[in-house]
């Protein structure tokens, strides 16, 4: 099919909740893409952070194709193979102590509100279930995670949200102090706000909030869909902040690909989702949970510290450029922000870079890169010169 008869038969029969980029993707190899037409782009965008491997990566194909042909699904009423080792290598890795499954970051994030719920109800009764969150957070799009999102432009329409947020000011001790109060259960952040821009948190920020949790037998929450598995530079962010969370979500990267989310709870909280209390029908799906050993097989220290130097390339490199309309750059690991200064809107300059051959993203005002963490040192450097040409 062309891009135009694609373009039709979608105007015509999905609903337009998406403003698109006039492009249809057919294929891609690392973390190069083509177009329908034929059109080569570079991608610096991983379909919003999630093809961790970049596209057709043998070792992931091969992974994900013998499970889909040995067992596509079975419920979560029986054990599989790589269900339970997938489980065991995120908890191995990062200190945790068991998993739940879901399928993307907003149900990940609406089991976390509810296993924090859950443990101050086992142990306070009723009245405790709010849950403080950050201005300029994203945690996803039901309406119990949109309520959870500290912005307002994202609380409209739906109404009535779930109730039991209130939000604080990231990096503001005070101003979480402030909404503290004998009904909260639980604190819920982001470690680096994806969305909101790509603003990492102060460590000592992050340390006082953990300390804080930790004296009024709150939960500390952290949002890792966007900035776990390898995007920062080490497996999730937290452990660049030497915090232990008391329970931390994930999905976008993990399976590099396949849908699939869940949520790591440490000792303290491991029984808190007894038998019947929780569930979902496709939560850690076989094929998808294939896909996400393979994953985290391949993120070893030497694959960490190459993201953390190509992170570090990317920005400098973009800074090292001058571009009129692009300012300072920030973030952790490949997980990268860049101000926008000028007349044009962060929408517009994206735009352009796809239309010039670069797959970009925003975040708040500014621009984001989330490339896959497989790209190599000629594609960095491609879509970088697309980048000079396109907005010099
Ligand atoms: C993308 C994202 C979500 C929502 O994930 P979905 O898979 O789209 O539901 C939640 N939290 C953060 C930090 C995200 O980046």
């Amino acid at each position: 099919m062309t891009f135009e008869e694609i373009k039709a038969l979608d105007e015509q029969y999905v609903m337009h909740s998406y403003g698109r980029f006039q492009v249809a993707i057919d294929h891609g190899k690392g973390a190069t893409v083509w177009a329908v037409d034929g059109k080569e782009y570079i991608d610096f965008s991983a379909g919003i952070g999630v093809c961790s491997l970049g596209y057709g990566d043998p070792g992931w194909v091969e992974a994900v194709s013998t499970q889909a042909a040995k067992l596509g699904h079975i419920s979560n009423l029986f054990y599989t193979e790589p269900y339970a080792k997938v489980a065991q290598k995120l908890c191995v890795r990062t200190g945790m102590s068991n998993v739940m499954f879901g399928n993307s970051g907003a149900e990940a994030n609406e089991a976390m509100i509810k296993l924090a719920r859950k443990y101050s109800f086992d142990r306070y009764g009723k009245g405790r279930g709010t849950v403080i969150t950050l201005h300029n957070s994203f945690h996803g799009r039901t309406i119990t995670t949109l309520a959870a999102t500290g912005q307002d432009k994202f609380h409209n329409y739906f109404f009535p949200f779930t109730e039991g947020f209130r939000y604080a000011d990231a990096n503001d001790l005070d101003s979480v102090e402030a909404v503290a109060g004998h009904d909260v259960c639980a604190v819920m952040m982001e470690l680096v706000q994806g969305e909101g821009g790509v603003l990492p948190l102060d460590l000592e920020f992050v340390q006082k909030v953990a300390e804080l949790c930790a004296k009024r037998d709150w939960l500390l929450l952290v949002d890792e869909v966007q900035s776990g598995m390898g995007r920062t530079g080490s497996l999730f962010a937290f452990q660049q902040y030497h915090i232990q969370p008391d329970v931390v979500s994930f999905a976008k990267g993990i399976a590099g690909g396949l849908p699939f989310g869940g949520i790591m709870a440490n000792e303290k909280c491991r029984e808190v989702f007894s038998p019947g209390t929780h569930g979902t029908t496709f939560g850690g799906n076989p094929v998808a949970a294939a896909a996400a050993c393979h994953v985290l097989d391949r993120m070893d220290d030497a694959f960490l510290a190459q993201v953390k130097e190509k992170g570090a390339y990317l920005r400098q490199a973009i800074e090292a450029m001058e571009l009129p309309c692009l300012g300072k750059t920030r973030g952790l690991g490949m997980m990268v922000g860049i101000d926008v200064v000028g007349e044009q809107t962060n929408s517009q300059l994206a735009a352009k870079l796809i239309e010039s051959g670069l797959l970009i993203l925003t975040a708040g005002p500014g621009l984001r890169l989330l490339p896959p963490l497989t790209i190599t040192q000629e594609e960095m450097d491609k879509g970088l010169s697309i980048m000079k040409a396109a907005l010099l």
